[in-house]
């Protein structure tokens, strides 16, 4: 909750709402300190958040950088989602509770995509590596199966999608819905 609250008060969404920019605007006149603090929380500055962002894909093993990818261009259209949602099988990457759909961003290797050259595995011990990747394989469509019958819809990214932007883009508004 704290989450979806931080991003829908970031960047887009607040210069949209004059009233609210008015009233942060004359009450930061009147207290420079609480000014400060309001920007250094809520990210004025675009390219600050974006440093913000590229720093904390650095620091969680959670945000890897397909992950980091999805998520600026999701936030840029103009969608507004939770991340992780612990609750949910599989704990989906970005999650849109209103519109009860999620999206799992998923490494070509670790998961497997069909068909994709990033998905071979390794020469040596392949053993262990079909085993794991294969288990890995096994729990996606698990969680999937699970979320669809909680009345949810699933769209996964694949890292190797996340290079081409506008295809990306297209596929994620098709999924979404108007915003
Ligand atoms: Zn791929």
């Amino acid at each position: 909750m704290a989450i979806e609250r931080s991003m829908s008060s970031s960047g887009k969404s607040r210069r949209d709402s004059d009233d609210g920019w008015e009233t942060r605007a004359m009450a930061s006149q009147s207290n420079p300190k609480k000014r400060l603090l309001q920007e250094g929380r809520s990210g004025r500055d675009p390219l600050t958040a974006r440093q913000r962002s590229e720093l904390m894909g650095r620091i969680s093993s959670k945000d890897t950088k397909p992950e980091m990818m999805v998520r600026r261009l999701v936030h840029g259209m103009g969608y507004r989602y939770r991340l992780h949602a612990r609750e949910l099988p599989g704990r989906p990457d970005l999650v849109f509770r209103p519109r009860r759909k999620a999206i799992f961003v998923h490494g070509c290797f670790w998961h497997r995509h069909p068909g994709c050259s990033a998905n071979r595995l390794p020469t040596t011990r392949r053993e262990f590596w079909q085993h794991k990747l294969d288990g890995n394989v096994h729990r996606d469509r698990r969680n999937k199966e699970a979320l669809e019958e909680m009345g949810w819809h699933v769209l996964v990214v694949w890292e190797c999608e996340t290079k081409d932007f506008d295809h990306l883009a297209n596929e994620v508004r098709k999924f979404l819905g108007p915003r």
